[in-house]
């Protein structure tokens, strides 16, 4: 089974959609989303473009504050702490990495934490780890989303996770140790790999290696979640799973592209509608 993640993103963003047009309603107040982009990385323009489009088709506004050119650490600080005091703006999309020589942790944490739509400030991640999540990490709660929607069963699941970034593996594991998995995080100086890829019934890839987890690493029946998005030379995008390979022995498996990808964008917006309401009184 292909778990689809354009269909769940499409459900989560129309729930999105309804929810702004209530609060619109209700308050007078559009769901708005300031995003910062510091430099000329192309990918980052191409999905600062994507989540400002999405935005626009589900009612959040958005703010521009792009630094094609650069700007300084301070420029870069002074201008989220204008965002954090102005209360026409609920959450803040600081669209990562920055430019070399910048701090992208002092920059996150200068973000107060009930505007943090991407869910990475120090505090949120600590509620999540406290086991009261706030705002989660936008593609490990979209991981989640998927693995909820086709109700794969988590409790007493074995779940591995291969990657411990702060952005998706870390995050993730305590979303399904939280939904009481048996986790394993997996990483570079992970002794045989392959030998616990295939204890997983749900197995999570989040390296940055294309194709790099293979049919031999996987249970028959698992259900896999593929992370990676990673540009072939041939200009092709592959996932971190060999799809071919893997699918005959998974029993669900998201493709690359349309699996977590278009989950990341949803759960940005669903994050930036409930920091809206609660910053509005609605939740
Ligand atoms: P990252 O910061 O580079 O982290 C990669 C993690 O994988 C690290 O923890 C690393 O281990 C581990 N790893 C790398 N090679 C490995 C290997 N050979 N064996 C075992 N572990 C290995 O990357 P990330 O930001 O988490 O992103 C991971 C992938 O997801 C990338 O392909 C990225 O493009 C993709 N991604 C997709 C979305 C989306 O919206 N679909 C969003 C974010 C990221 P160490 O810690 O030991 O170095």
């Amino acid at each position: 089974m292909i778990l689809d993640g354009r269909a769940v993103a499409a459900k989560v963003l129309a729930e999105v959609k309804t929810g702004a047009a209530a609060l619109l309603e209700t308050t007078g107040v559009r769901p708005t989303l300031a995003v910062i982009l510091v430099g000329g990385y192309a990918p980052s323009q191409v999905y600062v473009r994507n989540k400002k489009r999405t935005a626009e088709e589900v009612g959040i506004g958005s703010r521009d504050f792009l630094y094609p050119q650069g700007c300084t650490q301070a420029e870069l600080l002074e201008t989220i702490r204008g965002i954090n005091a102005d209360p026409t703006v609920h959450g803040i999309l600081l669209q990562l990495p920055l430019p070399k020589g910048m701090s992208e942790d002092e920059a996150v944490d200068a973000i107060a934490p009930e505007k943090d739509s991407d869910g990475l400030h120090p505090v949120n991640l600590g509620h999540l780890l406290g086991g009261n999540p706030t705002v989660v990490p936008c593609t490990p709660a979209g991981c989640l989303e998927i693995l909820d929607h086709y109700e794969v069963p988590l409790q007493g699941a074995e779940a591995v996770v291969i990657g411990r970034s702060r952005l998706v593996g870390k995050p993730l594991g305590q979303l399904l140790l939280g939904r009481h998995a048996t986790v394993t995080t997996c990483h570079t100086r992970t002794r045989d790999l392959a030998a616990h890829a295939r204890r997983a019934d749900v197995l999570c890839v989040a390296a940055g290696r294309p194709r790099f987890v293979t049919g031999d690493m996987v249970k028959e029946g698992a259900v896999v979640i593929d992370v990676g998005v990673n540009r072939l030379d041939t200009g092709r995008l592959a996932g971190d799973v060999d799809f071919d390979s893997v699918s005959k022995k998974a029993r669900a498996i998201t493709p690359v592209p349309g699996g977590v990808g278009p989950m990341t964008i949803a759960m940005l917006m669903r994050n930036t509608l409930h920091l809206a309401q609660r910053q509005l009184g609605k939740r």
